[in-house]
This record gives C-alpha cells, structure tokens and sequence, in this order.
C-alpha cells in the first residue's frame, strides 16, 4: 500500500507564544516546534496499515529548514521517507494544499492522511481542500478505519455520538484523537532518523489566497463576580450568563 501521511509542525502546547513586531505572525524567537499532535496519530496509521498491507509510508512536509526537525520525528516512529516541499514563507491552507498536491500527485498514493487540524493556525482545511485539487473522496475527524481491498469503512465524532461511513481507495483521510495510540520513537530510531536524507522540492509559485491583517492575544481575564445567594441575585447571575458571558 502506498501510504502518504501529510505532516506539520507546530509550536509545543507548552510554549509561551507571544505576537511579532509586525502584529500578524507568531514572534517564532524562543518557541519550541514539535510535530502537529494530531498529525501523531496519522502517521501512526500509515505505519499500521504498512504492518497490515506492506508498502511504504511518505511523509510531506510544506515548510522551512525548521520543519526538518518534525518530520525527522515522523522518521523515527517508523516512516520510510520524507519530502520537505520548501516554503520559508508563513502560508494560508491554499498555498499549502498546492505545495503537497504536486509532491502526491507524482506518488500516486492508495491512501493519504492528515491531522484533523493544525494545533496553530487550527483551519482544518487542509486534508478537505487536498481532497478536493485531487478530486479524491474525504472522510474528517475518523476514530476508527478499516480497509478491506478498496473498500474503505471509517468512523468519525459527531456531535454526541459516532457516524459510520463508507469509502473506496484511493481517498484522504483526516485523523481524530482516538484514532490510535501514537509510538514513542526509540532514540537508536531517533539518532538513524538524523542521518536519514530527506528530499527537497521547490514548493509552487502560488500566492496565498487569504491574507491575515492582524494577530492579538485574547485580553486580560478580570476577576470573577461573587454573589451572595438570593433570589435576585440568581435573576442578576442569568442575566449576566446570557448578556455578558453568553454562555446561556
Ligand atoms: C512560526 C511559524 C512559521 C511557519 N512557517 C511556515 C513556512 O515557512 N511555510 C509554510 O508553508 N508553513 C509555515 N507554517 C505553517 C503554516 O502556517 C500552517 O501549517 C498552514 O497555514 C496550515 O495551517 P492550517 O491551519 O491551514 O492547517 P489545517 O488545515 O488545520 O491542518 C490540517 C492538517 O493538514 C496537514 N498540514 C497542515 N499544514 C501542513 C504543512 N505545512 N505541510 C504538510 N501538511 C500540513 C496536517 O496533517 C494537519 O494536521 C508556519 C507556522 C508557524 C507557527
């Protein structure tokens, strides 16, 4: 089976991220990357359905020299090979999706799989739109996937509950939390990873179809209201729920 697993990488949940001079990008100085949680849990499939089926598993990666260090990580737990689609550039999901598409295009992949989102940027738009420039079925947010031949049978989180659905091969598939339980990679697996070579294209001359006009943290949080019980104070508490807070 021919496997792609598309890869990003994103700022550890850790990291305390602060906005850059220019007030639209991340200041990138100081922030620890690490590989897209979510895309933890698609590599990890690709390798099982390389135990199940045999084959290879690719990743690709649109991205700077930075993201190296995240796809070295999709190595270690067990990927055959890499392809950096080089980018030095922040791009919108466009942009990106156009860089992978070429690189899949050219290995004709049975299956192609992604994180439900990006930790970062969190448009979950990605795997959809790559779906689409390659006119390939979609199946977002799986929990559980069965490939019988070309038949492909996928379980994915709804709202309260679980829907079923089916597919055939070739298709993308975006994977949820639960999906699997991502390897730790060994470190002899981690030290081999960093002699591995990984390839380099050009990414595409496209140009970014969103364009973002300004970044700024959420503001301050101010203290809590405390209230005294009463009657009225629960009528006041309703309505500062639903006209202030709005969460009622
Ligand atoms: C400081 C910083 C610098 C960055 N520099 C660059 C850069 O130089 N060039 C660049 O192209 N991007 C760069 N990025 C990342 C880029 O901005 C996002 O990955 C991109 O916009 C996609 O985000 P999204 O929310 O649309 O992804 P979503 O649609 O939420 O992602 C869904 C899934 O798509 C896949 N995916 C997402 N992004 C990529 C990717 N880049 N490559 C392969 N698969 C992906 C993953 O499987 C992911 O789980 C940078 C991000 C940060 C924080």
């Amino acid at each position: 089976m021919n496997i792609v697993v598309c890869i990003s990488q994103t700022p550890d949940t850790a990291t305390k991220v602060a906005v850059g001079a220019d007030g639209k990008n991340i200041d990138a100085k100081g922030v620890k990357f690490v590989l897209n949680p979510y895309d933890e849990f698609a590599v990890e499939e690709g390798l099982q359905l390389r135990a199940a089926n045999g084959g290879e598993v690719t990743l690709v990666c649109v991205g700077g020299d930075g993201a190296k260090e995240a796809i070295r990580l999709g190595i270690a737990m067990g990927a055959d090979k890499a392809v950096l689609v080089k980018d030095e550039e922040r791009a919108d999901s466009f942009r990106v999706v156009s860089g992978i598409a070429d690189v899949v295009r050219a290995a004709n992949p049975d299956i192609i799989l992604l994180g439900r989102q990006s930790i970062d940027y969190d448009s979950a738009q990605v795997g959809p739109m790559l779906a689409e420039m390659l006119d390939m079925p979609c199946v977002s947010f799986v929990t559980k996937l069965e490939i019988s031949g070309n038949a492909v049978r996928a379980e994915r989180d709804i709202e309260g509950g679980k829907e079923v659905v089916e597919t055939s091969l070739p298709c993308v598939v975006t994977a949820q939390k639960g999906l699997n339980e991502p390897r730790y990679p060994k470190l002899p697996d981690i030290m081999k990873a960093k002699a591995k070579p990984i390839a380099e294209v050009a990414a595409p001359s496209v140009a970014a179809r969103v364009e973002t006009l300004a970044m700024r943290k959420p503001a301050d949080k101010t203290g809590g209201k405390i209230f005294e019980f009463s009657p009225e104070n629960v009528k006041e508490l309703v309505r500062l729920l639903h006209e202030e807070a709005k969460v009622i």
